[in-house]
């Protein structure tokens, strides 16, 4: 099948703030993602004052961006209720400042094992009432929220959900009539899944955003030193076309965390090689 075209202003395209490697403001950063020709912007909640969010709302605004989503969650697996309503509390109002800021979606890494836990179950129950709960919230607000399988390597610390077909079935369970739900595919969490071309085809339509970049060959460490599409093993044209044929028509996201590289580089250069691998290799 044929492709959408990446090219035309990038009207599909987003960047995440974490590709710059939040090291200037929001307002600087939505001025620099503008400039290179984009449409779309996903901060994250460290870069935004959550008790005036309109502020930072505005200066997105004024540099002719709208926010694609918010990153995101809180965990919502934890060892005590205390902590687990905490973390209740805190997603409502991620999920409010998202729909002030414009949002479509809130991120959300649903979290790893409890300290001390060994029981897989009853960290993955934590997390299906733990959206359940969030569900007002979310037909409150107008933004969804769209949970992102990670790599198992991140199941002790940050997320139980590792596979896109789990997240499907996430969405199936406890979202029949995909009112509150969506998912975050991120191509360095799925690529080596052997179930992936079935899973993208079955979950096409419930995918929101694509995050894009790459797993390079001799990656030094599995958080920080992501690749720039195309430097890496990943056959991100094939994902996206997998989706696509499946029904996606959302966004296709950068979000590269790498420390020692990119995080490095002057971030118009950055934004530049973001805009012609998304052409070349996406
Ligand atoms: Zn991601």
């Amino acid at each position: 099948m044929a492709l959408r075209d990446l090219s035309a202003r990038f009207d599909c395209c987003s960047i995440n703030t974490a590709t710059l490697g939040h090291r200037e403001p929001v307002e600087v950063v939505a001025g620099r993602v503008a400039a290179a020709g984009f449409s779309w912007i996903t901060p994250w909640r460290r870069e935004i004052d959550e008790a005036h969010p309109a502020r930072a709302a505005a200066a997105i605004r004024a540099a002719g961006l709208r926010v694609a989503a918010y990153c995101r969650t809180s965990p919502l697996t934890s060892g005590t209720a205390p902590d687990w309503s905490h973390a209740l509390d805190d997603n409502k109002r991620a999920l409010e400042v998202a729909a002030e800021l414009g949002a479509r979606d809130l991120v959300a890494v649903v979290g790893g094992l409890p300290a001390g836990s060994r029981d897989l179950e009853a960290g993955r129950s934590q997390i299906l009432k733990g959206l359940e709960a969030l569900m007002p919230t979310i037909e409150a607000t107008g933004v969804r929220i769209a949970i992102e399988p990670l790599h198992p390597l991140y199941a002790t610390d940050r997320s139980l959900l590792n596979t896109l077909a789990q997240a499907l079935e996430w969405c199936e369970r406890l979202d029949p009539d995909d009112r509150y739900l969506g998912i975050t595919v991120d191509a360095y969490h799925v690529w080596w899944d052997p179930a992936l071309e079935r899973s993208a085809a079955a979950a096409g339509p419930r995918v929101r955003t694509l995050h894009v970049c790459d797993w390079l060959r001799q990656t030094r460490d599995p958080l920080l030193d992501r690749g720039m599409m195309g430097d890496g093993v990943i056959d991100l044209r094939r994902l996206r076309g997998l989706l696509e044929g499946g029904g996606f028509g959302g966004f296709v996201e950068v979000e590269i965390f790498s420390r020692d590289h990119w995080w490095q580089q002057d971030p118009d250069t950055v934004l530049r090689t973001c805009r012609s691998r998304l052409q070349e290799v996406c």
